[in-house]
């Protein structure tokens, strides 16, 4: 087995269950093994019924003092019954299991474990897993690693795959591991690090921080091993950006603009007057492009601070300066919208764009087509997703690259665009609350601006948390805000219903139906997300921004600078799985135009710690102070689970969490390229060897 084979090759994955897997991106051993688990699950000691919360996932020690009683319902069958701990009596149903039929008879004892309900004042358990003691003393104690899932793939299916692969490729032990990793090529887990870093920060192999990762044996291997892939990951990040850095710094630019006429014009006949801020990050630019050097700016701003009229005005210089100009968005629907703005503005304020929009959805035989006019210059802006960094595409003076919400880029990608147009101008705009100490160090190659206010004319957007009883009163607020003639999203955690879960975890394509039917009929709702068919989707947020729609029902791909004024209020479903600066993000949908908007979290949890970090988001609309509040909240516990994701898509790092050992590393790397800039010595080899081979994700040393 190899780390690049198909996971099609673990034994007892067939070709459904690999599909299964494909649906989650897993496609190689190499990408399972790199699918680390979302959470941990403990088997702790049993309780008693009369000490558990309600809602919180608990094991009983319980006796049945009678049989289940089974009747059908349909296609279901239920079977319910009646169960003691010696103190209080609870009443368990499982549905469609029918071979616990012969098991649960009166007067036989298990371990019951699931969550809680009081009904009526009584208690009630639904579909709790079961155990023996024998089978439940052989959990207890251990951390269980939970899975993100997909319909019909469970989280037991999933670990056992990882299993396997981890025995069949990755020597278990530390010391075994020692011996192979360094003269063993290829090996994904072998070691890469020279001694001394790994002895000033005390870190674990990597193989035995993969395996402690999926299966640890306690809480303190697993803060091990997470410990030593998130330094690997940040410490190959900033190797990476390091060396770009030498290379970006000083360069001539290929595209010397002058000032022209246009940019002047175009912000003197906007219907609104620019911020200071933004005035002062378009000087900014504007000297950048005017130096002859090349340009590498990130410009980083709040949601709704007014970054795409920067974009615009970069576009339009070079564009008056004969060039060509692309534009990169993460999502075609984001692409779409940018593109739409621009053509309009073109339109209104007879601009000299030509703009094109370039995505993964247009035909093959229309691709070619605009290929050949980018390539004859007929287009001068070029507006797209990923695509436009597919191979084919030439450009004819490509003089600026601009990335909106670069988070979700990669280094390697911006990168690539940048080497199409030979030495391009590189714009980079990003509304993540990164704190400038982390941003430079982060961003190492970029210089950073900052667009720190918002419109002033804009109301600051109202929020509240909310437990799930509000639901019904929220309904009505939104449908009087419908009335009103303004639109509304609501937002949940899932695409799709999920068997793996116990946990009631709203999902977009149910509650889609649900708000169908429990929203007065002539109220228009859709739904979107990231499964659809990009021209579905397309369609969707088209009718949406058109005002066609009411109320929009999605999963986070709406998260990133979707503009639609027009809706007024967002409520979040299962707010307390999302991370404070992704729900910022989101609540930056909404308050964009000149009407009050609200912001409603449902609160699913309703535990203590959860409800306290809400309440941060229902007291401020500031996403730097968010960010910080939000790690000031949050102890060792939380560091898996909830991310902030939105922050950098690093796969187990989190830039705020770990800002301290980011810090420390970015030292480190200083020193060692202060000390061997072309990584030669000897101690250097597997790490060397290792960039090149995974060239894909860090930058190509080869090449710079
Ligand atoms: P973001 O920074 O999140 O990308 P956008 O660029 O999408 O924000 O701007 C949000 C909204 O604010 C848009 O509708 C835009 O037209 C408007 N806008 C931008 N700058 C100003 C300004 N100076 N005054 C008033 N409205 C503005
Ligand atoms: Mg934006």
């Amino acid at each position: 087995m190899k780390y690049s084979d198909d996971i099609i090759n673990i034994k007892g994955i067939g070709e459904k269950t690999a599909k299964l897997f494909y649906k989650l991106g897993i496609h190689t051993i190499k990408e399972l093994l790199l699918y680390y688990p979302k959470a941990y699950q403990r088997f702790d000691e049993p309780v008693k019924i009369a000490k558990a919360a309600e809602g919180e996932l608990v094991t009983l020690e319980l006796f049945l003092t009678s049989d289940f009683k089974w009747k059908k319902l349909r296609n279901l069958t239920i079977g319910t019954g009646i169960c003691s701990d010696g103190n209080d009596r609870i009443s368990i149903s499982y549905f469609n299991v029918p071979y616990l039929k012969n098991k649960l008879k009166s007067g036989s004892s298990f371990l019951f474990r699931g969550k809680i309900k009081i009904e009526n004042g009584k208690y009630h358990m639904d579909q709790p897993a079961l155990f023996t003691w024998e089978e439940y003393e052989e959990k207890m104690g251990q951390l269980q690693p939970c899975y993100g899932l997909t319909a019909g793939l469970g989280n037991k299916a999933v670990m056992k795959a990882v299993r396997q692969a981890l025995k069949e490729l990755v020597p278990e032990s530390e010391a075994s591991s020692e011996n192979i990793s360094n003269n063993r090529e290829s090996d994904l887990f072998g070691e890469i690090l020279p001694e001394e870093i790994r002895k000033e920060y005390a870190l674990s192999s990597r193989s035995s921080a993969v395996w402690q990762i999926h299966f640890p044996k306690d809480w303190e291997s697993l803060l091990q091993a997470r410990k030593r892939l998130v330094f690997d990951e940040l410490f190959l990040f900033l190797l990476s950006v390091r060396k770009m850095k030498e290379y970006n710094e000083a360069l001539c630019s290929d595209y010397p603009m002058i000032e022209t006429a246009w940019t002047k014009r175009f912000v003197e006949t906007l219907p609104y007057k620019l911020t200071n801020a933004q005035t002062r990050v378009w000087q900014e630019i504007e000297k950048d492009l005017l130096s002859g050097m090349c340009m590498n700016r990130l410009v980083q701003g709040d949601v709704g601070s007014g970054k795409t009229i920067l974009a615009f005005l970069s576009l339009l210089m070079t564009v008056s300066n004969g060039y060509q100009g692309a534009l990169m968005a993460p999502t075609e629907i984001l692409a779409a919208q940018h593109f739409e703005q621009l053509s309009s503005m073109t339109k209104q304020y007879r601009l000299p764009f030509k703009p094109v929009l370039l995505t993964g959805s247009v035909s093959a035989s229309a691709k070619k087509e605009i290929y050949k006019q980018i390539e004859g210059g007929e287009f001068n802006v070029i507006i797209g997703t990923h695509a436009l960094i597919q191979e084919k595409v030439k450009y004819r003076n490509l003089a600026l690259v601009v990335t909106d919400e670069q988070h979700r880029f990669g280094v390697r990608q911006r990168e690539l665009l940048g080497e199409k147009g030979g030495r391009t101008h590189v714009l980079v705009m990003s509304a993540t609350p990164i704190p400038r100490t982390l941003a430079i160090i982060l961003y190492g190659d970029l210089h950073l601006s900052v667009v720190d206010e918002v419109p002033a004319e804009r109301l600051p957007i109202k929020n509240c948390v909310v437990d799930v009883s509000y639901r019904k009163k929220a309904y009505e607020f939104l449908t009087k805000e419908v009335r009103a003639g303004h639109q509304v999203y609501v937002i949940c955690p899932m695409v799709e219903a999920s068997d793996a879960d116990m946990e009631e975890i709203q999902n977009v394509t149910d509650y889609g139906e649900k708000l169908r039917m429990m929203l007065p009929e002539d109220v228009h709702v859709e739904i979107l997300h990231g499964k659809m068919k990009p021209a579905d989707k397309k369609r969707i947020m088209e009718a949406f921004a058109e005002g066609d729609i009411h109320v929009l029902v999605s999963t986070t791909v709406i998260e990133v600078g979707i503009n639609v004024p027009n809706a007024t209020v967002m409520m979040v479903e299962n707010a307390e799985r999302f991370g404070l600066a992704q729900l910022h993000q989101l609540r930056g949908r909404i308050g964009r135009g000149k009407s009050q908007s609200y912001c409603i979290f449902i609160d699913g949890a309703g535990k203590e710690k959860t409800t306290e970090r809400l309440k941060i988001l229902n007291n401020s609309n500031d996403g730097f102070y968010i960010a910080e509040e939000d790690l000031k909240l949050r102890g060792p516990g939380d560091l898996f689970g909830i991310r902030q994701s939105g922050a950098m898509e690093f796969k187990i790092a989190d830039i705020y969490q770990d800002a301290e050992l980011l810090k420390k590393i970015s030292i480190t790397v200083d020193h060692l390229l202060n000390e061997d800039r072309m990584l030669e010595s000897e101690k250097y080899v597997c790490l060397k060897q290792y960039l090149d081979e995974n060239a894909g994700n860090f930058i190509d040393f080869r090449t710079i």
